[in-house]
């Protein structure tokens, strides 16, 4: 940790405090009011450590360099500019202790440096008492968090949503001292990789840094305005046959044959890959299935948006769809997925937007009685 209070109760940093060997210098832990020891090495920045081995629950002894440095650097830079803020302030009625604490005329913002890996129910745990005693919160993932070309469970709890629908992670790296938004983020195959988009700065440049961590809207970023839908069928189909191993395509095969479909029989849309596919942890083809057989089955020519939520909510009941963890993201953007496959349809002219939260079924999706017949169908749509 890097704050203690001094014999006068006061706050101190460590970086202010000079180690003089005198055991008069008394430093105690500003949560458990234990003794600690002033640490001035030459491998890490200077910090304090309990002196026994100690129960106190706001720190964990073992915080890495990058940790110790990563949150001194964003302090400083937020302290260059604001009134009100604060390095470990521990709050006493959440029992947390964010890294940085940042108190603006109309917020209050708990920022999270998060360095190593983590319980999932945890961080949404500290996310959720956040948000209920009024904090917006940032989690800035360390080295180790960063984003590389799949996602995994937890890289995803971090994700957040600009109020324009954008969704982004937040990175620094401290060795070049750069603050990184990672945005745009696109599945591109059935083998779960993603891309994205990336605005990097350095930390000397912290107006941007400032006015993005206040207001999402606040910098221009240039999206993709036209989803990319990857329909090249022939690969997704012949991945989706190579993809047979793992317990979510197990899973889609079981309940396709209960269904008496088969790989071949199942219409070409299930193959699509969605931008926003990512957000989902089980088979994104198993889902997409389902909704084709919907509005197959349909007796009408035309269904409600109401309707077909509720066909996504009965499959996530039923655990045919799981998504995953997103705690900073508001819950009516988590149908985005289904959403990206409404619009996919209307451009394979299988449903038409009638307006007013109504679709028309223009032509039925088609299930294959033969390898043929699909094979044909493939390779027409190239
Ligand atoms: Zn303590």
């Amino acid at each position: 940790m890097l704050i203690a209070l001094n014999k006068d109760k006061k706050r101190v940093n460590a970086q202010d405090c000079i180690d003089s060997n005198n055991k008069t210098t008394k430093y105690v832990c500003p949560s458990c009011k234990q003794d600690l020891v002033l640490k001035k090495g030459t491998i890490k920045i200077a910090h304090f450590a309990h002196k026994k081995k100690s129960e106190c629950i706001s720190f964990s002894e073992g915080e890495t360099e990058e940790h110790l440095l990563g949150k001194q650097l964003l302090f400083e830079m937020l302290r260059k500019n604001m009134q009100e803020v604060y390095l470990e302030a521990y709050l006493s009625d959440l029992k947390q202790r964010p890294d940085i604490l940042w108190k603006t005329d109309e917020e209050k913002i708990a920022i999270e440096f998060q360095c190593t890996t983590l319980n999932i129910r945890r961080m949404k745990e500290r996310t959720s008492n956040y948000k209920r005693r009024g904090y917006k919160v940032i989690w800035i993932l360390g080295k180790n968090l960063h984003i590389k070309n799949k996602l995994t469970n937890l890289q995803k709890t971090f994700v957040g949503i600009t109020d324009s629908g954008i969704f982004y992670s937040l990175e620094f790296d401290v060795s070049n001292k750069m603050f990184t938004v990672i945005y745009n983020l696109n599945s591109i195959n059935h083998s779960r990789r993603i891309d994205y988009k990336i605005k990097s700065w350095p930390i000397k440049s912290k107006d941007n840094i400032i006015r993005f961590m206040r207001n999402s809207n606040g910098l221009n970023f240039e999206v993709n305005n036209f989803p990319r839908y990857n329909l090249s069928i022939r690969d997704n189909y012949i991945r989706s046959n190579a993809y047979y191993s793992n317990r979510a395509t197990k899973l889609f095969m079981e309940k396709i044959y209960q269904n008496r479909d088969s790989l071949i029989s199942i219409p070409i849309e299930c193959y699509v890959t969605l931008p926003c596919d990512w957000m989902i942890s089980s088979s994104n083809m198993l889902w997409k299935y389902y909704l084709l057989k919907f509005i197959q089955l349909n007796s009408k020519n035309e269904f409600t948006t109401k309707e077909l939520k509720c066909v996504w909510e009965k499959l996530i009941t039923n655990k045919l769809l799981i998504l995953s963890d997103f705690p900073l993201v508001s819950s009516d953007v988590l149908d985005t997925p289904l959403k990206e496959f409404c619009n996919f349809l209307v451009k394979q002219n299988i449903l038409k937007d009638k307006g007013d939260q109504v679709w028309r079924i223009n032509k039925r999706p088609i299930f294959y009685r033969n390898e043929r017949a699909k094979y044909k169908q493939i390779f027409l749509c190239k």
